[in-house]
Order: C-alpha cells, then sequence, then structure tokens
C-alpha cells in the first residue's frame, strides 16, 4: 500500500460545503466560518481491540461509527457538523480493501449531513488500528447546549430509546441468546452503527435553556455529569425510560444496559417546564422521539436518583471507564 496513492483514492471529487476554500491536497485546509456562528469542535479515538474488533463489525461498520461518535458530541451542543478529518494508523494486517472500506463507511453518515472531508494523517503502526476523527460544526452565536445551566423544576428528557446498543453487544459477545421472536439484527446495529440525533441537537439549541449530553458512557453516567456541572440534583422514573419493546424479551437484566450500558448515542438533558410542550411540539413535526424521564429536584448536587417501585437508589457514575480495573 502506497501512502500517496492511498490519500489520492479517499480525496473527494467534489464538496458539499460552499463555505470551503481549500480541502485535501495542501498541507492544511482553509475554510470562511460563518460570520453568524460559532464553531464547535471535537475529537475521538477508536482503537482496534479496544473499541472496535473486526470478527464483529465489518470495517464499513467501524468507519461508520468512528464518525457517528462525533457527530454525536457535536448533536450534543446543539449544533450542525459541517467539516471533518481522519487520521489513521495502519498495521500490518490493514489492507487497502479494509482502509478504502473505513472511508467508506465514514462517507455515507458524511454526506447524509453534506459534511466533507477535509484532511487528516496517514500512519503505520505495529499491531492494532487507530482512527481518530475530528469533526468541526457550526452553530448560531450564543446558542450552544452547556451541561450547566440546569435548575430545580426542569423536565430531564431523552430522544430515541436506551439500551439497545448494549443489548446489541451482548448479542454480539454471546452474553445473551438470541429469542426466536427477537428481530436481533435491530439490535445489532443499534451497536453497530449507531445514528446521531443532530436535529433532536438543533430543535435543543433552538430554546434559551436547554442542557444537553449524548449517551455514550451511559445514562446514569451522562446524568450525573450534568447534575455536577448544573449543582443540582436529578430524579428520573424506572418505569418512564425509552426502550424498544422487544428489549425486556432479550434478558432480565435489561434495566442495567439501559441505565449503564451506553453507546446509545441519544441525547439527555433538561428544558425548564414552561418550555416543554413547545418542545415536544416541535420534535413531533420534526420525527424526534422525545420522553420526560424525570426532573430536576433539588438545587444541590447530590447525585442522580432512581425511582423504582416507590424505592429510591443513588445511580452511580458507573460505566465504561478506560482506567478502572
Ligand atoms: P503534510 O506532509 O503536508 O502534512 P500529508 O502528505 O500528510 O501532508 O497529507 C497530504 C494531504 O492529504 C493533506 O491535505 C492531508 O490533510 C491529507 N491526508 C493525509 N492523510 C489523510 C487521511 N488519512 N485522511 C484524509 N486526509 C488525509
Ligand atoms: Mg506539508
Amino acid at each position: 500500500m502506497d501512502e500517496f496513492d492511498l490519500i489520492h483514492r479517499i480525496t473527494p471529487k467534489k464538496s458539499h460545503q460552499n463555505a470551503l476554500v481549500m480541502g485535501i491536497g495542501d498541507d492544511a485546509s482553509v475554510y470562511q466560518p460563518h460570520s453568524q456562528c460559532e464553531e464547535v469542535v471535537c475529537v475521538d479515538t477508536m482503537v482496534e481491540r479496544v473499541h472496535f474488533r473486526f470478527d464483529f463489525s465489518t470495517p464499513y461498520e467501524i468507519g461508520f461509527k468512528a464518525l457517528a461518535v462525533n457527530i454525536s458530541d457535536i448533536a450534543a451542543m446543539g449544533a450542525t457538523p459541517k467539516y471533518y478529518l481522519v487520521s489513521i494508523a495502519i498495521p500490518p494486517h490493514g489492507d487497502e480493501e479494509i482502509v478504502t472500506a473505513l472511508y467508506q463507511g465514514m462517507k455515507a453518515l458524511a454526506d447524509t449531513y453534506q459534511m466533507d472531508l477535509i484532511g487528516g494523517d496517514t500512519v503505520s503502526t505495529r499491531s492494532d488500528f487507530v482512527i481518530t476523527v475530528t469533526v468541526i460544526g457550526e452553530i448560531p452565536k450564543g446558542t450552544a447546549c452547556y451541561r450547566q445551566s440546569a435548575q430545580t423544576g426542569d423536565i430531564v428528557f431523552v430522544t430515541g430509546e436506551l439500551g439497545s446498543s448494549a443489548a446489541g453487544l451482548s448479542l454480539l459477545m454471546n452474553g445473551v441468546a438470541p429469542v426466536k421472536s427477537v428481530d436481533t439484527a435491530f439490535f445489532l446495529e443499534r451497536h453497530k452503527m449507531p445514528q446521531p440525533h443532530v436535529v433532536a441537537g438543533q430543535i435543543c439549541s433552538s430554546f434559551p435553556r436547554v442542557t444537553l449530553n449524548d449517551v455514550s458512557d451511559g445514562l446514569a453516567s451522562e446524568l450525573n455529569e450534568i447534575a455536577e456541572a448544573s449543582d443540582v440534583t436529578v430524579e428520573i422514573e424506572a418505569d418512564k425510560l425509552p426502550v424498544h419493546a422487544d428489549l425486556p424479551l432479550l434478558n432480565d437484566k435489561w434495566l442495567e444496559w439501559v441505565l449503564f450500558g451506553g453507546e446509545d448515542f441519544v441525547l439527555t438533558g433538561t428544558i425548564p417546564e414552561a418550555d416543554w410542550t413547545s418542545f415536544e411540539k416541535q420534535c413531533k413535526e420534526k420525527e424526534v422521539k422525545v420522553t420526560q424521564i424525570g426532573q430536576v429536584v433539588h438545587d444541590q448536587y447530590a447525585g442522580v436518583n432512581l425511582k423504582e417501585n416507590d424505592q429510591q437508589t443513588k445511580l452511580m457514575k458507573r460505566g465504561y471507564n478506560h482506567f478502572k480495573k
């Protein structure tokens, strides 16, 4: 495999964004930011055998997810994704076919959002693939959704459904046996090719005081982050948590998936009670599923409480943590 051939092959033939002045092919890319907007930037790395496995996912699916998790962070600010850059470290077992498919997976998702690939880096590694994706987005000035503005009385919501990705992973790892009446392909796809909630995030940013986080590490962890940043206490109700109808059929422990599984890449956050009806209406118009799951109950951080059959339990920030054994 030749580095320059490879770069040539992945260079897009045309771009979506008119504001792009110079894309791939020079020392750096140049674009004209919109004067009424703020730039929103994030980066995430996926490492073979830590974040993905070639025996679980195709290279196309891995590429798709590497971009999806970054778009999800942009969505969690309420912003619109515009550009992406990809740094890839290729091991000896990585041939041209794999790398091409990784980029095709990214392109498929990028095209749905009119995003342009504007640069990256290509290196070799001795053992595992490493894919680092940077995404640049834009948002009208002053409208980004941060984590620290929740107040007592706000409604806690989640977009989409929870636990499907963890169910998919469990099916892949043979931790859970498939159930005859259940469409397991649905759960596998939710794990392998998650869809970021960009439209939902944009709706959130059109309201004055929404806190927002994407569910990457698990609902318990994300809500604790919001509660901590806002210095409030959050209470959610187990029987309000939105799940796919078949999820409980797969395993008795399905609530664990919902609370701690993560990687659903839906959005969770808070909104003032006065804005809720109008928020719900806008979500419905744009076909975004949104569910109230609880409320902000106290203006000091004392964690996240789960109400289940009149019992209260404190939800710890448990979820996947790379440095915890
Ligand atoms: P330089 O040596 O000036 O840093 P490179 O030879 O590394 O440039 O890259 C040439 C061009 O190709 C640059 O525009 C760079 O952003 C782009 N590029 C290199 N590797 C990748 C990659 N893996 N994915 C996307 N673009 C890449
Ligand atoms: Mg150079």
